[in-house]
């Protein structure tokens, strides 16, 4: 299905990799559908964990590619750091998603300019934010179709698919973390959380988005 979906994109096509379980299956699943002309990118927030950073070049090295890393913006950021520390973003939801802005959301748009499709590794089930997500949408914020392969898969059937390919994992799963952000902002889960309790866990759950994946 996902190889149809591509062979009818007219436009390059842009993959984003942000260190996750979901990402490796959508990566792999666009590799194997034949997608050899994409740029596939990750958001460099300069707040990742240790893990994540050794799981960019784990990842290179397996698939033999390059992941291209978008920066924030230097002055931007400058301004941001003297506001909020090390810590501030935890602060207030007007600061985190400040921080959000200038780490992801802003070197995202630069991402996607000029592609005419984005591949994620987007789930229906992991939130409620994400609940209504379609395998083939069009993004009217990034003019472009966001191909979200795995929309409608469950977290039991990620893990199956990266066991049985034996695709290389974040070792940050093997430590009770079941979803995977930036380090300040990210903790592992206790058996019976949801999947995204790790994620701004000071926050309400319909406001834990980035502001990535918000039309
Ligand atoms: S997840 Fe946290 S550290 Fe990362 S960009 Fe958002 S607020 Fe900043």
């Amino acid at each position: 299905m996902l190889s149809r979906i591509l062979r009818l994109i007219n436009g390059k096509i842009a993959l984003s990799f942000s260190y996750q379980t979901e990402d490796i299956v959508a990566l792999d699943l666009a590799l194997k559908a034949g997608a050899k002309d994409i740029e596939i990118f990750a958001l460099d927030t300069l707040k990742h964990f240790r893990e994540c950073l050794e799981y960019h070049k784990a990842v290179e090295s397996f698939y033999g590619v390059k992941i291209k890393r978008y920066k924030p913006n230097r002055s931007s950021l400058d301004g941001l750091e003297q506001k909020l520390g090390e810590f501030g973003m935890r602060e207030s939801l007007e600061n985190r998603r400040e921080c959000c802005h200038i780490r992801k959301v802003e070197p995202l748009g630069r991402a996607l300019r000029g592609k005419a499709a984005w591949i994620t590794g987007l789930r229906a089930a992991q939130s409620a934010t994400r609940s209504a997500i379609q395998i083939v949408e069009f993004d009217e914020k990034y003019a472009l179709f966001k191909i979200n392969p795995i929309a409608s898969w469950s977290e039991r059937e990620v893990f199956d698919y990266i066991a049985r390919n034996n695709l290389p994992i974040n070792s940050l799963y093997n430590r009770g973390f079941r979803s995977v952000g930036c380090a300040p902002c990210t903790r592992a889960v206790q058996e019976g959380e949801d999947i995204r309790a790790g994620r701004w866990w000071w926050e309400n759950p319909e406001h834990k988005e980035c502001g990535l994946h918000i039309k």
